[in-house]
Order: structure tokens, then C-alpha cells, then sequence
């Protein structure tokens, strides 16, 4: 499985490559030496704190399953409710059509990502 960085700097926590850690590690080993006042690294697990006050700590950790379902789900012109779209059309209502920029754009979308949006879930294209 791929690994990546959790980052946590000052208590907020964001994900990174591997290869954006390392390079803020030797930042902080070689050239950015003197903007750090001390450093400890075990493992899995680096911290570094900053002189000028912020702390962050670099946890290796397995990345997350790539996302592997169907991108279907689209809005349609009017409204904020997303349908489940095959071929450009609604599944509940072939009347429906995706918003134009998904057709121009393909930015059709998961359902998770849809449940995670601002956007409601058709209850009937869900159920499909
Ligand atoms: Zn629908």
C-alpha cells in the first residue's frame, strides 16, 4: 500500500506526498537548518519545530484506498439535487440532463463526494 504524510502543523492536520515531507525534512536538515530549533525523528514519526513558533510533525501512514466508484452523479440545470447520470441522462428521469459544464467538462462525481457536498442525493436515482 502507498504511504503518505499525515502533516499537523500547530494542530491542524492536512495530508501530503512523501516527496513534499522529505523535501521539508531535508529543508529542514540542510538548507532551512537555521530556521529550526530542534528536530527529532523516529520511524515513522518526525517533528520540527520552527523558531518562529510553529511545530509540525510528520506521521508516515498508509494512504487511503483510492477512490474507485463509478463518478455518475452530476446536478441538473435547476436545483442542487444530484442525479445518477449513464449516456446524459437522469436514471430517474431521462427528461433530466446533467448541468452543461458536466457534459462539456466531464465533471461527473461520486456519490460519496456528493453526500459529502452541499448537494442532496436524488432519493430515487440513490436507490437505483
Ligand atoms: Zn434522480
Amino acid at each position: 500500500m502507498d504511504k503518505i504524510f499525515n502533516r499537523t502543523e500547530n494542530g491542524t492536520t492536512t495530508t501530503i506526498s512523501i516527496r513534499e515531507g522529505l523535501a521539508e525534512l531535508n529543508h529542514a536538515m540542510m538548507g532551512g537548518r537555521r530556521e529550526v530549533r530542534s528536530m527529532s525523528s523516529g520511524r515513522t514519526q518526525h517533528s520540527i519545530e520552527y523558531k518562529d513558533g510553529r511545530k509540525v510533525t510528520l506521521t508516515l501512514t498508509d494512504a487511503p484506498e483510492p477512490d474507485t466508484e463509478p463518478a455518475e452523479w452530476a446536478t441538473a440545470h435547476s436545483g442542487f439535487t444530484a442525479h445518477r447520470f449513464r449516456d446524459g441522462r437522469a436514471l430517474c428521469r431521462k427528461n433530466i440532463r446533467p448541468r452543461s459544464h458536466s457534459l462539456i467538462h466531464g465533471e461527473y462525481r461520486t456519490r460519496s463526494w456528493v453526500v459529502n457536498s452541499t448537494f442532496t442525493l436524488c432519493p430515487r436515482c440513490g436507490a437505483l
